[in-house]
């Protein structure tokens, strides 16, 4: 009998994980381009990339939440756009060092588990956009930082709710070798549509002003089918321009003003 009831316990369980895996598997993005750059922060007042501004994104319904990370002395994987966090060098500063300053809303300096497990809770709309950070120590460590991340995206089952960003082209091209099936889109701006596509980059992410100096690559990324995002666009002006040449995502501060766009 006990070994019955342990063995129905146990298929429940299988049963619950795969459902689990299912539901990130086949999961339905938001019909709408809006990616919260550091999450959806600015009209509340949230710091960015906290927790908060990316639970916040989620609620919002945006299509993605965008993430800065880097990577501790001690090798722990943290959420912070700047090289600094609290006037300490996050690269050369241990985890345990750094996590005695909170944010300004008295969030813990997330770690990446943190942020990944927080955006995955409840959440079937919102893609986990992932920007890696380039080592200020060596390109090595820059490597280092893209396979740890993929490691733990794998571990958590998010591949396919997450979106890798950077750049530096060999942290991206160190990503796919690891894991084929990850979606990478290239920040700086240099690399024609056609080098990307060679190169198995999906997307072009761009500063808008890229975008506007070579009106061509919008036409040759859609081609090669490229996706197709731009950053930091805050103006309802280039808003317009972007919805209009049929962007799939537009990066920005102002979530709320791009939302309301769609919607007209
Ligand atoms: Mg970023």
């Amino acid at each position: 009998m006990k070994a019955f009831i342990f063995a129905s316990c146990g298929l429940l369980l299988l049963t619950a994980c795969s459902v689990t895996q299912k539901s990130k598997t086949n999961v339905k993005f938001a019909k709408n381009p809006v990616v919260a750059h550091r999450g959806a922060f600015k009209k509340n007042g949230f710091p960015e990339n906290s927790i908060a501004s990316l639970r916040e994104a989620i609620r919002l319904k945006c299509t993605g939440s965008e993430f800065d990370v880097r990577m501790t002395a001690d090798d722990s994987l943290i959420i912070n756009h700047d090289p600094h966090f609290n006037k300490l060098e996050i690269e050369k500063t241990t985890y345990g060092e750094l996590s005695q300053y909170r944010l300004s809303n008295g969030e813990k300096l997330p770690t990446l588990r943190e942020y990944l497990l927080a955006g995955l809770e409840a959440n079937d709309l919102t893609r986990l956009v992932l920007e890696i950070k380039p080592s200020g120590i060596s390109k090595e460590r820059g490597k280092q930082i893209a396979e740890r991340s993929v490691a733990l995206v794998k571990e958590l089952n998010a591949t396919s709710m997450t979106v890798y960003i950077s750049f530096d082209y060999d942290i991206l091209k160190k990503v796919i070798e690891v894991d084929s099936a990850a979606s990478t889109q290239y920040l700086n701006g240099e690399k024609s549509p056609e080098q990307l596509k060679t190169d198995g980059i999906a997307g072009a992410d761009y500063h808008f002003s890229v975008f506007k100096k070579n009106p061509d690559w919008i036409g040759q990324a859609k081609k090669y089918k490229l996706i197709l995002n731009a950053w930091t666009v805050n103006d309802a002006e280039t808003m317009d321009w972007l919805l209009k040449s049929g962007f799939d995502f537009i990066t920005t501060n102002e979530p709320e003003l791009l939302l309301e766009k769609t919607r007209k």
